[in-house]
């Protein structure tokens, strides 16, 4: 049993209890009583200004943006930041008269005050996180998305057959589609949606032309990154033989990955930090290489793990030849071997990586 701080090596004693192998200061330090799992963020309909929360479009009863946001904050704000149960959290915004900035950065700056502890050995105290950044998500919510009765001429589905759909894909989507539609209405009578549906895995829209339907899936597809595959089926049975016309499908397959996740191709752990169009880009977290491999050679990769499952690991002694990591979740140590491809890692410092059957690796900084 070690008897000294992990971290700053001081000694235990009587007065100076260590939790977890660190001596209190240390503790809190490294133990921070919020938690950013993800950015933190406001998603809002850009035509209704209704907001999202717990998987409903909520309507306030404020009816200036300031307000809407500045007192939808305490509701959508808590339930985004990890803490230890009984922490108190206090939110200060300064939303109120900065109605210009906010449309133009979509984002507020807000302050959190934290009152609790990181371990129940402690006593409670505060922190405080100044300055902390909300993104303001604009979207539209599916009830504002623009629907023009009338014919369709394709079917555009997007599909992710492997996994959900994401929020901030479907997000996306349909925000890209309203303003496609307000765009090219104007040039193009037949620039309109005239339904659409959603599943969780796939979302679908019947689309005025097909020249349109092809414009939608080119840009969307490069920006989710994505395959393409179009088809021209017949519609409906129900439709009277003299009517029914060949439909153009065009589906747009997601890949069954997202940036931040952890894929195991070749006996090599891939990192991904970007896809876009038919190229995804990350690292090899054995060589720490780059790389840069088109789409298709990817897409039935095995996903190992998610960005949620990326943990911290401290350094907290080293050798000639290796480093001891202790995982800041579970305690556990690993011992890696040296290498100058994780740049300078001081004593002290901590680092990011994800776990494989025991085995870690290190995200480059
Ligand atoms: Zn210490
Ligand atoms: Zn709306």
């Amino acid at each position: 049993m070690q008897n000294f701080c992990y971290k700053c090596g001081r000694i235990a004693s009587e007065k100076v209890q260590l939790i977890e192998n660190l001596c209190p200061d240390c503790y809190i330090e490294l133990h921070p009583l919020l938690t950013f799992p993800a950015p933190l963020k406001i998603k809002l309909c850009e035509k209704c200004n209704r907001y999202f929360f717990k998987n409903r479009w909520i309507t306030s009863h404020y009816t200036d943006l300031e307000s809407i946001i500045d007192n939808a904050l305490k509701d959508i704000i808590p339930p985004q930041i990890e803490r230890p149960p009984q922490t108190e959290l206090e939110i200060t915004s300064n939303v109120p008269g900065n109605m210009e900035s906010i449309l133009r950065k979509e984002t507020i700056i807000i302050d959190i005050n934290a009152r609790g502890r990181a371990h129940n050995t402690l006593d409670i105290y505060s922190e405080s996180y100044k300055s902390q950044k909300v993104d303001l998500v604009f979207t539209v919510c599916p009830s504002c998305l623009s629907v023009k009765r009338g014919m369709y001429q394709a079917i555009l589905h997007i599909l992710t057959p492997y996994r959900e759909m994401l929020e901030r894909e479907r997000d996306y989507v349909f925000s890209f589609i309203e303003k496609q539609v307000a765009k090219s209405t104007k040039l193009d009578d037949l620039a309109y949606i005239s339904k659409f549906n959603m599943k969780k895995g796939k979302i679908t829209f019947y689309v005025g032309s097909e020249k349109f339907a092809r414009a939608l899936a080119s840009n969307l597809s490069y920006n989710l990154g994505g395959l393409l595959k179009e088809t021209y089926k017949f519609g409906s049975r129900k439709i009277p033989k003299e009517v029914k016309q060949n439909k153009l499908y065009i589906s747009i397959y997601l890949p069954s990955f997202v940036e931040g996740d952890l894929l195991w191709v070749n006996n090599a752990p891939l990192h991904i930090t970007q896809i876009r169009g038919k190229k995804v880009s990350g690292h090899n977290l054995i060589t720490l290489e780059q790389f840069k491999k088109p789409l298709k050679v990817l897409k039935d990769a095995t996903v190992l793990l998610h960005s949620s499952d990326i943990r911290s690991f401290i350094n907290f002694s080293q050798t000639k030849e290796t480093f001891q990591l202790m995982d800041l979740k579970n305690y556990r140590i690993f011992e890696i071997p040296k290498s100058e491809k994780y740049g300078e890692l001081k004593v002290g410092e901590v680092t990011r990586g994800f776990e494989v059957d025991g085995q870690i690796y290190i995200i480059p900084k």
